[in-house]
């Protein structure tokens, strides 16, 4: 009857499946966040989502202070640690004397690795461990098809999804009720939690940013996506538009609950409202994605369709090099550089730029979209292993249902496209602003005269570009062969 609440990629007091069968179901209750050594050692000392973790767990704190005070309990709160998970979790079990420890799933491999041995350590010393699916709405092999194989392909899977989803999956799991058995801090844990600077990390820009934090921060973002759902379908594949939610770390890290989302774009979709139905797909892509990592977790390091393996991507110093000028911005293709400063100065990339870069990476500069796939999850505030390999793979069309291999996006049309005035552009690259709406996407063609009035000197104010599309395209298409080649 006395429980350990551990959050991790859930980091929120309502709608919280762990936290409810915790509260539900034991007397006492206690809440503890890690901070896993494991996982902060090997990055950076200045990495967004530290911050945006860390300014989390603080609102979260706050809010089960909160919820405790409500119901009468004094002293209620997180226990925040900073130690390697899979040997905390197990010793502060024992030091609190419980019978059990809650936790949500999590399918990403080094997590289940990680889960197995506390686990395995719990056991040992007769505690349970309980964890739920709160994550996602059909997670693993809930959603299977007719011979009752896990999906491949997106849009029979969306279809099984449909029918499957009532709101019995999408209902709230409450948490205030079952309140009263949230149990006081005991003395020794009940300090003041630890800055950024106790877990060795530097403050970012974050703050800066139109990102905010916590439970908090997802439900501001939400009202404001509300007013604007309706017109998704058609504002959210242009970058300078405020198209889509920007809920997507949120999502990652549990600061909103998924049912929630779902639950409003299924009612709106169910009404007819298209920007709801499109954006609700695109919830049902993140459960795509999750499934297939679950079920197919070879993905985390090879093509999810084996033949794709037998491409042969570029190598080498001046493959190096290539893969430095896209990581920096310095391609001389307008719409990948600007989206590449966005990344870079934001942690946050539009969707239909990440779609571009991917696709010049892989197909314009012939390289592995494995390094690719690293460098978004360096950035990326919002990665998430499922989402991110399976765009990666989506581009390089080695996924399940990807784009065909010899369909290969234009980074000019796009651009053209996309960013037709080149307001986004604009936004990131200035040395490009006074060029004309016609000229700012391939600069290169630009007459000589517009280029000396906007003050643009290719190869100093703003690179060359490092292929030639046409080439790079033929390139990819023999290099992709390869495929077809295959028995
Ligand atoms: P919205 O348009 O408001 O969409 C709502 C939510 O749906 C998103 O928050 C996200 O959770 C989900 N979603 C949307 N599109 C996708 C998709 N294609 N696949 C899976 N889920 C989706 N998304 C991540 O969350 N993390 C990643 O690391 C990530 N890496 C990507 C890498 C590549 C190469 C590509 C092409 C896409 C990647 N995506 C990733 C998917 C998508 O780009 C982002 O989810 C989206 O841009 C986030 O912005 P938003 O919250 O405003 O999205």
């Amino acid at each position: 009857d006395r429980g350990l609440m551990w959050f991790r990629r859930d980091l929120r007091v309502q709608d919280n499946a762990a936290l409810h069968h915790a509260l539900k179901h034991c007397r006492q209750v206690w809440c503890v966040f890690v901070f896993d050594t494991e996982i902060l050692d090997p990055l950076p000392r200045a990495d967004r989502r530290v911050e945006f973790i860390h300014a989390s767990v603080l609102e979260l704190d706050a809010g089960l202070r909160a919820l405790g005070a409500r119901h009468g309990r004094e002293r209620t709160g997180l226990i925040v640690r900073h130690a390697a998970a899979r040997e905390d979790i197990p010793r502060l079990a024992r030091q609190l004397h419980v019978q059990a420890v809650f936790t949500n799933h999590d399918d990403e491999p080094a997590a289940l690795a990680r889960d197995a041995q506390v686990l395995g350590a719990l056991a040992h010393a007769g505690v349970m461990l309980h964890s739920h699916k709160d994550h996602v709405i059909f997670e693993r092999r809930e959603v299977l098809t007719q011979a009752g194989q896990p999906f491949g392909v997106f849009t029979p899977y969306k279809n099984a999804w449909l029918r499957k989803i009532e709101p019995f999956f999408l209902k709230a799991y409450p948490v205030d009720k079952y309140a009263p058995a949230l149990a006081p801090l005991p003395d020794a844990m009940d300090g003041p939690l630890p800055r950024m600077s106790d877990l060795d990390f530097e403050t970012t820009n974050l703050s800066k940013l139109p990102m905010p934090t916590g439970a908090s921060g997802a439900q501001t973002l939400l009202a404001d996506f509300m007013e604007r759902i309706e017109r998704y379908d058609t504002a959210r594949d242009f970058p300078a538009v405020k198209g889509p939610s920007y809920l997507s770390v949120h999502l990652r890290f549990g600061t909103v609950s998924v049912r929630q989302l779902a639950s409003l774009a299924w009612q709106m979709h169910l009404q007819g409202m298209k920007g709801a139905s499109t954006w609700l797909s695109e919830l049902i892509w993140r459960d795509f994605y999750h499934q297939i990592l679950a079920n197919f977790p070879h993905v985390v390091s090879k093509a999810f369709r084996p033949e794709y393996d037998k491409v042969r991507f570029e190598h080498g110093k001046h493959a190096q090099a290539l893969f430095a000028a896209w990581c920096e911005g310095r391609t001389g293709y307008p719409l990948v550089d600007a989206a590449m400063a966005q990344i870079n100065q934001t942690g946050y990339m539009h969707n239909r730029l990440r779609m571009v870069v991917a696709s010049f990476l892989v197909k314009d500069l012939g390289i592995d979209w494995r390094w690719g796939e690293r460098y978004f999850a360096e950035k990326l505030i919002d990665f998430d292993l499922a989402a991110n390999n399976g765009g990666w793979q989506w581009a390089a069309s080695t996924g399940c249902d990807a784009q065909p291999w010899f369909r290969i996006f234009n980074p000019v049309t796009q651009s053209e496209k996309f960013d037709p005035q080149g307001k986004f552009i604009r936004r990131y690259l200035p040395q490009l602003a006074g060029l004309s709406d016609a000229a700012i996407h391939a600069p290169w063609k630009a007459p000589e005269l517009e280029l000396v009035a906007a003050d643009v000197r290719l190869g100093q104010t703003y690179p060359n570009p490092i292929v030639d599309h046409a080439i790079a395209r033929e390139r990819t298409l023999e290099r992709y062969a390869v495929v077809k080649r295959c028995p």
